[in-house]
């Protein structure tokens, strides 16, 4: 993007957090033995009023580049275990997941700051898992004291995008994540490209060996999501389960998908 437009999307993105603009949505994730659903996770939204949407692949860059991110992660965290609340309080015992820039991983504090908000809206720490992927500049590993950090505190590491970057099997041995997600590019070609079904079964039994859980995005068809059960992936995300939802519609959801499960799985 020119030097001009960026400059007038970052300064409409500002006005956007200052006036409420932004919301999130949430995409739940099963277990692929029962369907059960195991979290949601926080997608940020930001709809232009009268301009539609800008996609956050655009504009959380942006949000880095331009010093934006504290705001930003601060805002959605919040917005995140408030909504965890309201479910708790309409009885949907769930977790959820959030996005954090590799970016605000450089601070030392921000596992305190984590631990913080969540002692102020009153939500458990173990209810919360960080979705994280390496910055283009910065392989996880300097950034293991902070990791570590976040594990003490009873918070879960997902490493997102497994398969892509940087992420190599060193890092995913000595880091302490509690979860792998299969990056949505292995995923696609399931069941028909060999390579793919080879890949994604060694990433499975892989994060089984090293005990971590192996999730799936990108889900979009029944042929894979059972191809993922005959590997024995543990959880399934992506629009053949849901679409990232509305907070108020999870309950709709959960009624509905417990219909439409069986059929998914066969
Ligand atoms: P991600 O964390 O890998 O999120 C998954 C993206 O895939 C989301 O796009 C989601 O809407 C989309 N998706 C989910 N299921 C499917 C599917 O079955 N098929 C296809 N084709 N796509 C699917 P989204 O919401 O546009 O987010 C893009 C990226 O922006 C995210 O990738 C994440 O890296 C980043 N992001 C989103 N929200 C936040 C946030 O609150 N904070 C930060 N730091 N980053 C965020
Ligand atoms: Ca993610
Ligand atoms: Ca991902």
């Amino acid at each position: 993007m020119r030097a001009q437009p960026e400059r007038n999307l970052v300064r409409e993105f500002v006005a956007a957090l200052d006036r409420g603009e932004l919301h999130m949505v949430y995409q739940p994730k099963v277990r692929i033995d029962t369907g059960e659903l195991t979290r949601l996770e926080a997608l940020v939204r930001w709809e232009r009023p009268g301009l539609g949407a800008v996609e956050p692949s655009r504009f959380v860059p942006l949000a880095e580049k331009y010093g934006l991110i504290a705001p930003l992660t601060d805002w959605g965290l919040r917005t995140t275990l408030t909504q965890w609340r309201a479910w708790r309080d309409e009885g949907l015992d769930t977790n959820v997941a959030f996005n954090i820039s590799a970016m605000s991983l450089q601070s030392l504090d921000f596992p305190d700051l984590v631990e913080r908000v969540c002692r102020e809206l009153e939500v458990p720490t173990d209810r919360l898992v960080l979705e994280l992927t390496e910055g283009a500049t910065q392989p996880l590993i300097k950034l293991m004291d902070t990791l570590t950090r976040f594990r003490i505190k009873g918070i879960g590491l997902a490493i997102d995008d497994f398969g892509t970057g940087y992420s190599s099997l060193m890092q995913l041995r000595q880091l302490p994540f509690t979860e792998v997600k299969i990056d949505r590019l292995f995923v696609k070609d399931l069941p028909h490209a060999h390579d793919s079904c080879v890949i994604v079964e060694a990433i499975v039994d892989l994060a089984h060996g090293l005990g971590l859980v192996a999730t799936a995005e990108g889900v979009e068809t029944t042929d894979q999501l059972r191809f993922l059960r005959s590997v024995r992936c543990d959880v399934a995300q992506g629009y053949l389960i849901a679409e990232p939802l509305e907070g108020g519609s999870l309950r709709s959801w959960c009624k509905d998908f417990a219909q439409r499960w069986p059929q998914l799985i066969g």
